[in-house]
């Protein structure tokens, strides 16, 4: 199989599940237009993770990597009346560009933006969060989740994106911070009593990758 067909798939299964949103295909559109990468989650994760965000009943979320927000505003939308998201972002440009989609989408009011680099911000954080998405540079993975352990509630969840990156991850050959971020963080979770966790292989328009699914004891 090749990306037309994980293509087709992911836009096969979307036009059942999930209807267009104007707010979010608007903040795609804009953060193209303003040339960040197209590297947000697709369509079908920012579903996923709204999904979940509503299953635990989330109040406060916590998102480690910003970009344009795409991800936080189908999180916001789980939200109920109330509920927040802090999203930690290194770059100014692009939390600018996150609040200008935050306010088209109807969401700002819902989300706190802070920026700086997350390894500092979110040390500044207090408990308790419901739900933490981390995102950002992957070899910080363990610093974050680590982080997220102690700001996260007893039966919160802790996502983290891209742990299998076309099954890199697990290719001895390959060695770059970002691959070892991972594999730091696997190594970590092998003996940590403090969470339970799996890896759940994706397969869509953004390619092969995975996300790192965790719940706190
Ligand atoms: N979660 C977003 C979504 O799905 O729409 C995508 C986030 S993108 C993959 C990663 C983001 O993390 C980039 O915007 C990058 O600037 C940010 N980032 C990288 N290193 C960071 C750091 N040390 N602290 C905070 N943010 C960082």
């Amino acid at each position: 199989t090749t990306f037309a067909d994980w293509n087709r798939s992911d836009e096969y299964h979307n036009s059942f599940l999930i209807p267009k949103d104007a707010a979010l295909d608007g903040a795609l559109q804009f953060s193209a237009e303003q040339g960040l990468p197209n590297i947000s989650v697709s369509t079908a994760q920012g579903k996923f993770l709204k999904l979940v965000a509503k299953s635990i009943g989330a109040q406060r979320v916590l998102e480690v990597g910003t970009l344009g927000g795409y991800s936080t505003i189908w999180l916001a939308q789980a939200l109920p009346e109330g509920g927040e998201v802090v999203t930690l972002e290194l770059s100014e440009r692009n939390a600018e560009i996150a609040q200008a989609n935050y306010h088209n989408a109807g969401v700002a009011p819902k989300i706190k933006v802070i920026v700086g680099n997350a390894t500092d911000t979110i040390t500044t954080l207090d408990p308790e969060f419901d739900l933490v998405f981390i995102d950002a540079d992957k070899k910080n993975n363990l610093n974050y989740f680590t982080e997220a352990k102690r700001l996260v509630r007893k039966g919160g969840v802790i996502i983290v994106d891209n742990v299998v990156r076309n099954g890199r991850v697990s290719d001895p050959s390959y060695t770059d911070s970002n691959i070892e971020g991972i594999r730091m963080l696997l190594k970590a979770l092998k003996d940590d009593n403090e969470v339970d966790a799996t890896t759940l292989g994706t397969v869509g328009e953004k390619g092969y990758d995975g996300f790192l699914y965790a719940v706190k004891l």
